[in-house]
């Protein structure tokens, strides 16, 4: 009996305030699970030493980036931190098609437009283990000046308030048991019984 059923990839939304280690996890992630696709966002913000273009982000001047817009080549975009920063469209669409799964690493704005275009993806909220630490993982990057570092404090501890709007919240006190929780998120996502109808329709045919 041949149950391949050709299925949309699962859309995977990790979003969460700065600081809260979402970078690390996502990293750690698509490690763990090489078949995982991660979408490269665009962005007009400045490489930070070591970050590669077209690895980290794609850096795009701010012409460029509005050419983007207009051309409609994002699913989401949004101006964090005086900064412009966009999913491309095109990679995450064919990738779902194709039956990939797609992670977004993006922040809350972006995370609650993408939720009004595909409600049916997994939204996961990656929670700092205390402000104290939120804190001071910002200012450990060091490559903010002290006014940035109290800007993105201040909207890290607004944006705890969208926590409700996820389906999932994972607290990064260990990147190890972040990255383990979200795996075993995504294994019961794909055991839901509203995304495998197909499926068990086609055995329940074939059994009679
Ligand atoms: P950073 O400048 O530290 O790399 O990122 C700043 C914030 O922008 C982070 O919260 C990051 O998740 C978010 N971000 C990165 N890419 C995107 C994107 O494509 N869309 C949106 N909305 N946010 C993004």
């Amino acid at each position: 009996m041949n149950l391949s059923i050709k299925k949309q990839g699962l859309l995977i939304v990790i979003s969460g305030p700065s600081g809260a280690g979402k970078g690390t996890i996502c990293k750690a992630l698509i490690e763990k699970e090489k078949d995982l696709k991660l979408s490269i966002s665009a962005t007009t913000r400045q490489p930070r030493a070591g970050e590669v273009d077209g690895k980290n982000y794609f850096f795009k001047s701010e012409e460029e980036f509005k050419r983007m817009i207009e051309e409609d080549a994002f699913l989401e975009w949004a101006k964090v931190y005086d900064h412009y920063y966009g999913t491309p469209k095109e990679f995450v669409l064919k990738n779902l098609e194709e039956g990939n799964d797609v992670v977004l690493e993006i922040d809350i704005q972006g995370a609650l437009k993408v939720k009004e275009k595909f409600p049916e993806g997994v939204f996961i909220f990656i929670l700092p283990p205390s402000m104290e630490e939120l804190r001071n993982r910002i200012k450990k990057r060091g490559t903010e000046s002290e006014e940035e570092i109290i800007k993105r404090f201040k909207s890290a501890y607004e944006e705890l308030n969208y926590v409700s709007k996820y389906n999932y919240v994972v607290i990064n006190d260990d990147v190890d048991r972040a990255v383990e929780k979200i795996r075993a998120i995504i294994i019961a996502e794909k055991c839901r019984v509203d995304r495998n109808k197909d499926l068990y329709l086609k055995i329940r045919e074939e059994s009679v």
